[in-house]
């Protein structure tokens, strides 16, 4: 199969950058155990921490913080479980619009989870955090994502953490979609863990991270060996650890996507004044538009787009290929035949103006279509009805 034309679907997964490919095949070739002490082991050992190295750079943070994991879910996974288990949580507070893996790994862990809200833009409420967490019992952990997936919002996470400060609970951010896409600093941000993935930022699919503070003693997922700090046993995955370093690398000179996607969205309102941009009005990573195109379905926009040669996302998580209601949008108080219309196109490391330019063409051809049908069939109904 060859690349499409136009690639607007880097938050579901970013192209491959050249220089993780690169770093993958050196791996691969080096082949050794990174825990052996002979000279292949001593090499695969090096890739591991220069890509350690790398990662915590991106994140701001130490490498004796960072844990490698098979990517954002596992990543996820261990901070909620393993907090849980290691008997540093007793309660999850959670914001309504998670990705799976952090409602689903709660949802799992057997204490009980309170849904915190968000408002019409996607921000979560600190008072409403602030009560939830009085209100309950026993040491919390609240997961707040950085950078919404669907919307590109970016919570107030630092401010999360001083709440939860307050109540003496343990903080957790889901900063798989910020990473790369706005400045990190851990110690800034004043949680206890975060998680990251190779995969939205050019790396491969199937690694990933968990940047962890000193001293919190999680639980592992799997038992095994002391890989990871302890905390994440099984021979490391040498080649895709490697990639993600180099991806890291190579994000750490951030492009500035703003006036790309500025413009995309500016150009979509002008020629479709009933679209809609939603979480516009909050802060927002730069290369991320969910847009809404009121009664028509999100899956017949992507496969619109598609044909064109366009690449976008539904809004509607699609994970298995099954498209549902987006939970983002309907926890920001949109009905469900909103959610049930809204894109996503993502920018990332390869995208150019003219991308741009054939997404807006392709798309505002579409949509004028789409939205003249719809008139046609609301004209029939009417006489009909
Ligand atoms: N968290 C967020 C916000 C994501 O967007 C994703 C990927 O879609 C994940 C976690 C899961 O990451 P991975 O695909 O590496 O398991």
């Amino acid at each position: 199969m060859t690349a499409v034309a136009t690639y607007l679907d880097h938050n579901a997964g970013a192209p491959i950058r050249p220089a993780a490919v690169e770093a993958m095949v050196a791996a691969l070739a080096i082949g050794g155990n990174p825990s052996s002490v002979h000279r292949a082991g001593r090499l695969a050992r090096r890739v591991i921490e220069e890509a350690r190295d790398s990662v915590a750079a991106l994140c701001g943070a130490e490498s004796s913080e960072v844990i490698f994991t098979s990517g954002g879910t596992e990543a996820n996974n261990l901070a909620l479980l393993g907090a849980v288990r290691g008997g540093l949580a007793a309660r999850l507070l959670v914001s309504g619009i998670e990705h799976d893996s952090v409602r689903a790994a709660a949802a799992g862990a057997s204490v009980p989870v309170t849904v915190l809200p968000v408002d019409s833009e996607g921000l979560i409420d600190l008072a409403a955090l602030d009560r939830l967490l009085s209100a309950g019992e026993g040491p919390a952990l609240v997961s707040v994502m950085l950078a919404n997936n669907e919307t590109g919002v970016i919570q107030p996470v630092a401010e999360v953490a001083r709440v939860a400060r307050g109540h003496g609970a343990l903080v957790h951010s889901d900063a798989v979609q910020a990473l790369g896409k706005t400045a990190l600093d851990f110690p800034a941000l004043d949680v206890d863990m975060m998680s990251v993935s190779a995969h939205k930022i050019g790396g491969p699919a199937g690694v990933g991270a968990l940047v962890k503070r000193a001293g919190i003693d999680l639980v592992p997922l799997s038992l095994g060996g002391g890989q990871e700090y302890g905390r994440r046993p099984g021979t490391e995955n040498l080649a895709g650890i490697a990639g993600f370093g180099a991806a890291a690398k190579a994000a750490a000179t951030r492009r500035d996507l703003a006036p790309l996607r500025d413009r995309l969205e500016r150009e979509l309102l002008a020629a479709l004044p009933g679209a809609r941009v939603f979480g516009a009005g909050a802060p927002r990573v730069d290369n991320t538009s969910c847009i809404g195109l009121a009664g028509v379905r999100a899956e017949t926009q992507v496969v619109a787009l598609d044909l064109a040669g366009v690449s976008i996302g539904a809004g509607a998580a699609c994970s298995s290929g099954k498209v549902r209601p987006s939970p983002v949008l309907t926890a920001m108080g949109e009905s469900e035949e909103t959610a049930r219309s809204a894109i996503r196109v993502s920018l990332g490391w390869n995208s150019e103006a003219a991308d741009v330019d054939r997404f807006l063409s392709a798309y505002i051809e579409f949509a004028g279509r789409a939205l003249k049908a719809r008139a046609v069939r609301g004209e029939k109904e009417t006489h009909h009805g």
